[in-house]
């Protein structure tokens, strides 16, 4: 009689042992959060430095945009803005060329989430140009993500020459830089991955982002400014490679259609306007 008790007891316990295990979420879908910040101005007053011989002297709006991306594993911000000492006044560039400007402290948006800079991990740019380097030395702590030739053109004598400010990311050098050869998944379950997609400078990259709610979500980098320069696969004038980019565009489209993600162009004014910015995240 004892002898069935027991049998009977272990039956009931392995069930609730099985029932347990399928119940409890599995472990392969880790809590990461995006954020959005809306890291400057640029107005840019003729376009068509974007789309040559398209739009010739019409002026144009674009946004900046920076990352947050929250994993169990570390925290990574991606592109850095304009710097915050630009402030809302602004001021140009390029011989006037552009007017840009800061209006919100890329470090009072961390600081309103509750994040302080020296708190992150890694730090990914897109490309050096200073539009996306610009807030990159608060992030002391950070480790700099960015493929072998982006490091070659931005830590060597020529760097201006590519439209790089290397007063921008000083903080950064060969110890506190990661260079890569491809593709990368920064924390190895496939969630968080730079994307090479060289053309826009020599090393420049994007990055894939599986949400667990929200889906896949590629961002651009300046593989693409605006929505009609990728309806005509249009490649801006001052890219330092044609070939390259549309190579990069034709093999990122592709990629879009394998994994169905949704592509958030960085520079893009009108689809900003519909994403949700910090404190607001997505999961
Ligand atoms: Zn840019």
């Amino acid at each position: 009689m004892e002898s069935v008790n027991v049998l009977f007891r272990l039956a009931v316990l392995g069930t609730l042992l099985t029932l347990s295990a399928c119940a409890s979420p599995p472990s392969s879908v880790p809590d990461i959060k995006l954020y959005v910040f809306h890291c400057g101005n640029i107005e840019v007053r003729d376009v068509s430095v974007f789309s040559p011989g398209v739009n010739q002297g019409q002026p144009k709006t674009l946004t900046d945009s920076c990352y947050l991306i929250r994993h169990p594993k570390g925290d990574l911000i991606w592109d850095a803005g304009l710097a915050d000492q630009l402030g809302p006044q602004g001021q140009e560039f390029y011989d006037g060329l552009f007017y840009m400007s800061m209006p919100t402290p890329l470090l009072a948006q961390l600081q309103a989430i509750g994040v302080q800079p020296e708190d992150i991990e890694w730090l990914g740019l897109s490309h050096f140009h200073s539009d996306h380097t610009g807030n990159a030395n608060l992030f002391t702590q950070a480790t700099l993500l960015l493929q072998q030739e982006e490091y070659e053109a931005a830590f060597g004598a020529q760097a201006r020459e590519y439209g790089f400010d290397p007063d921008s990311y000083s903080q950064f050098n060969a110890d506190n830089s990661q260079p890569l050869q491809g593709d990368h998944d920064l924390f190895g379950d496939g969630r968080v991955v730079i994307k090479r997609a060289i053309g826009h400078t020599p090393g420049h990259q994007m990055l894939y982002l599986d949400m667990p709610k929200s889906g896949p979500i590629l961002l651009s980098g300046d593989l693409y400014h605006f929505t009609s320069n990728r309806e005509h696969q249009r490649v801006p004038s001052f890219n330092f490679s044609k070939e390259q980019t549309l190579d990069s565009m034709k093999h990122m489209e592709d990629f879009i259609d394998r994994t169905g993600a949704q592509l958030w162009i960085q520079h893009d004014k009108e689809q900003n306007a519909d994403i949700r910015h910090a404190p607001a995240f997505y999961q």
